[in-house]
């Protein structure tokens, strides 16, 4: 079976392939220039000369028709390529291209991927489910309706976060729609992935990180980012080994069908990684013992539900010892670390 990939050079989406390859399956990618898939080429070197992996350019992911040609003939389709930055200006810099990326990945599919197609996974995210001001448990059934809020109302002047946030909030409820209006005409179905921020990596240089993984090296490594700064911080995160894995099972578990999944390894305040990079023992890498009481007050009052997750896919969530000891030592071997 076949699957594509959109955004394939992408932090998530690189151990999306690589899980789907190391499965057997084959894997069309899309990157927006050949540039950006020189990197994925090397990797899996193999598997292109056996005929198990390819790249097609897709320019413009908002262009009309922009996947008419990539989706031909694949049996499944893991949909990531999506802005995830904090660095917009207007709103709809982040939202053009994740709603409009978004519903034209599955207007292709509909018109032209063919019969054999069985299901969509959208990757979306937790932003998808709360803006920054929440507390509380959060499971499937939340939306982030406030980033919406912010947005039309502050327009450029609205936050980072909730431009960015809303951006993951109307893709998916925009391929929802998709599904709910042509339900009549599509024998496929969709899934979407909800993680929180990300951690572990696979690039060549720090310069090159994705934001989630910009954001543990700054914090920890450099220490470039102060505890106070990082507005941030509060979320979930999760092993991009279990969101890969989440992506995969999403594809394949029949009764993932029109199903959202939270893919989160578990709530976080600075500590606890803090301990667990202390717990791996990684000399050179030096975090505080204690991290100031009310921060963790604050922000344990947040987490993110992953039962459903464990309980329909099967998911067995890594723990943060694992995931602070893998990016510690990967990060090592590639020199960035005194
Ligand atoms: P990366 O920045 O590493 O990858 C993003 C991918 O999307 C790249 O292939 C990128 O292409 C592509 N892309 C970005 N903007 C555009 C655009 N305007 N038009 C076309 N393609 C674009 O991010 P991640 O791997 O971290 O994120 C992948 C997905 O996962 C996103 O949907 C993100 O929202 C979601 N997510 C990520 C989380 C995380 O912690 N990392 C957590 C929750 C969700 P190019 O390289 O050419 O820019």
């Amino acid at each position: 079976a076949k699957v594509l990939v959109s955004g394939a050079n992408g932090f998530i989406a690189v151990w999306v392939v690589k899980d789907l390859l190391d499965q057997g399956y084959a894997v069309r990618g899309t990157v927006r220039v050949a540039s950006k898939g020189t990197h994925l080429l090397n990797l899996f070197k193999k598997e292109e000369e056996n005929g198990m992996f390819e790249l097609v350019v897709v320019p413009d992911i908002t262009a009309s028709g922009a996947f008419d040609d990539a989706v031909k003939g694949v049996d499944a389709i893991a949909h990531t390529a999506s802005p995830f930055h904090f660095n917009a200006d207007e709103p709809k810099d982040l939202i053009n291209p994740a709603v409009e990326g978004t519903v034209g990945i599955l207007e292709s599919a509909m018109k032209y991927a063919g019969p054999q197609l069985k299901r969509i996974a959208v990757t979306s995210s937790c932003a998808a489910m709360l803006d920054l001001a929440a507390k509380g448990a959060f499971n499937e059934h939340n939306w982030n309706e406030n980033s919406v809020i912010e947005v039309r109302e502050k327009g450029r002047d609205a936050s980072q976060s909730a431009k960015y946030f809303a951006s993951k909030v109307l893709a998916e409820k925009a391929a929802w729609n998709f599904i709910e209006i042509n339900k009549s005409e599509i024998s496929w179905d969709l899934t979407t992935l909800n993680p929180p921020f990300a951690f572990l990596h696979e690039v060549a240089s720090p310069g090159a990180l994705n934001s989630s993984v910009a954001l543990f090296y700054e914090t920890f490594i450099t220490k470039r980012i102060k505890p106070a700064e990082l507005e941030m911080i509060k979320f979930g995160w999760v092993d991009v080994r279990d969101v890969s894995r989440g992506h995969v099972l999403a594809l394949e578990v029949p009764s993932a069908s029109g199903e959202r999944f939270i893919l989160s390894g578990g709530p976080f305040i600075l500590q606890d990684w803090y301990d667990a990079l202390n717990k791996s023992k990684i000399s050179g890498v030096e975090a505080p013992v204690s991290a100031p009481s009310t921060e963790k007050v604050f922000q344990r009052n947040m987490y993110f539900d992953n039962m459903k997750a464990q309980a329909v896919l099967g998911i067995v969530f890594r723990d943060n010892s694992v995931t602070a000891r893998d990016s510690v030592q990967d990060m090592r071997k590639r020199g960035w670390l005194s």
